[in-house]
């Protein structure tokens, strides 16, 4: 069945009418503790008894295991002017899917997110569109093009929750130092895409020996270093906050464990596709192992490991990046980077990292949940009584074959097309509605359960 033919949105809204959902076990990711506790949803909010005098509707969770609110920091939504990729309600409703309560969308949309009135249309889109939430990173700098500071004090007033110009690098150093102190000013993060583009050049790939082989033009591991080394010594002169995306290369997971000692204020993320793969997978040259930064080698991938074990890598962020089958059918080194991730990053997580031992599963909801938080600078409160209700259940017992048809995206350029994968997401809850439901989560109306 198509994914999309089952799409059910916020049908079920406990503003509505109060919701009860049974049987599953609460996973405490301060301790990992699991407690069986049924769950009732009232007003938004949650109840570990049910209030006297309603009666809900009943979701049967029996086996679930239900995780506090899940956050992507890294998403691309495309909306506006890709809209044939992504839509803010695509991506949004692909994001409760992977179990997401809520999502940072980046600014490289067409016209790029760089002024009040495209930062509230996309925020009018997914109050709209009932899936995850969506937080905008608005442009740092104006257009993109690296040239002069976007006005980010109205950015900010208008609802972006950080800055950042991903996709492409802020080449000018004096740009950059700029950018930082009016971001300590405001209190939001620079988002920083780290890339020299003279390094990276026309680069498609990794520079190394796979590229070499397959003949494809590489980027060196230093166009990352240089500009991460860089920034960080921005934060050092300004004291602005700094939130590296996408960390790919082992000497950039060595900076920021250095900044970190020197108690500097910056953070990082890894995607799951660069904790799982190498750039072995290029060698097919099939464009969904295209991305930027690309996929490095074993050493960098350990590397990754280790930064995201030690803390180093605060968040795992999916890059999420739609394309349309008909631009990534194109030959390797003329197909644009990227590939999506929102459906696929939890169960790649609990799959490659958490069920054969690489990663503990406290340490992947850390970088899910708490600390993409604290970058949103949100209070992340457990599952208890009186806490909003964004949590997200999942059978992480039952199976679940990558294809095309699976997706709820517009897109299917994953790198995970065909692999068998574990954890299923039964139920995505947002401000206390059902943002996505598994067809096997079938709930019952009270007016229906007195007739049987
Ligand atoms: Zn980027």
């Amino acid at each position: 069945m198509n994914a999309r033919s089952f799409q059910r949105l916020a049908l079920w809204d406990s503003h509505d009418r109060p919701l009860e959902l049974a049987g599953g076990q609460i996973h405490d990711p301060g301790t990992g503790r699991r407690k069986r506790q049924d769950i009732w949803v009232v007003n938004g909010r949650i109840h570990f008894r049910k209030p006297e005098g309603t009666t809900p509707i009943v979701f049967n969770l029996v086996g679930a295991t239900l995780f506090p609110r899940l956050i992507d920091v890294h998403v691309h939504l495309r909306e506006p002017g890709f809209e044939e990729a992504e839509t803010v309600a695509t991506g949004a409703l692909a994001a409760a899917k992977g179990g997401f309560s809520a999502i940072c969308c980046m600014p490289n949309t067409q016209p790029p997110i760089d002024d009040a009135a495209t930062i509230r249309y996309v925020l009018e889109q997914a109050a709209r569109a009932g899936g995850a939430r969506v937080h905008p990173f608005a442009c740092i700098t104006r257009g993109r093009k690296g040239e002069a500071l976007a006005d980010m004090f109205e950015l900010a007033e208008a609802g972006a929750r950080g800055f950042s110009d991903d996709g492409s690098p802020v080449m000018n150093a004096e740009i950059m130092r700029r950018a930082l102190e009016y971001s300590k000013m405001i209190g939001l993060p620079i988002v920083a895409h780290e890339e020299d583009s003279h390094l990276a050049g026309l680069g498609c790939v990794h520079e190394g020996a796979v590229g070499t082989r397959v003949g494809l033009r590489g980027i060196p591991r230093e166009a990352e270093d240089v500009m991460a080394a860089r920034d960080i010594a921005l934060v050092r002169l300004t004291g602005g906050r700094l939130h590296i995306c996408h960390v790919s290369s082992k000497q950039t997971v060595d900076l920021v464990r250095q900044a970190k000692r020197e108690g500097l204020p910056v953070t990082a993320e890894v995607t799951p596709h660069h904790l799982v793969l190498t750039d072995e997978r290029i060698a097919s040259y099939d464009t969904n192992f295209k991305m930027n930064p690309p996929l490095r080698e074993e050493s960098d991938r350990r590397a990754l490991l280790e930064g995201l074990l030690d803390g180093t890598l605060d968040c795992i962020a999916t890059d999420h990046a739609p394309h349309t089958a008909i631009a990534k059918q194109v030959e390797f080194d003329r197909a644009p980077m990227g590939v999506t991730g929102l459906e696929t990053a939890f169960s790649i997580c609990l799959t490659d990292l958490v069920n054969p031992g690489h990663v503990p599963l406290e340490t992947v909801l850390r970088a899910l949940g708490p600390h993409p938080a604290a970058l949103l600078g949100e209070p992340w409160t457990p599952i208890e009584e009186g806490a909003p209700a964004d949590f997200a259940a999942f059978d992480l017992g039952r199976t679940w074959t990558v294809t095309a048809d699976s997706f709820v995206s517009k897109s299917t350029n994953s790198s995970f097309l065909g692999r068998e994968l574990a954890g299923v997401t039964l139920l995505t809850m947002v401000d206390g509605r059902v943002a996505w439901s598994d067809p096997s989560v079938v709930p019952v109306h009270p007016s229906a359960a007195r007739a049987s």
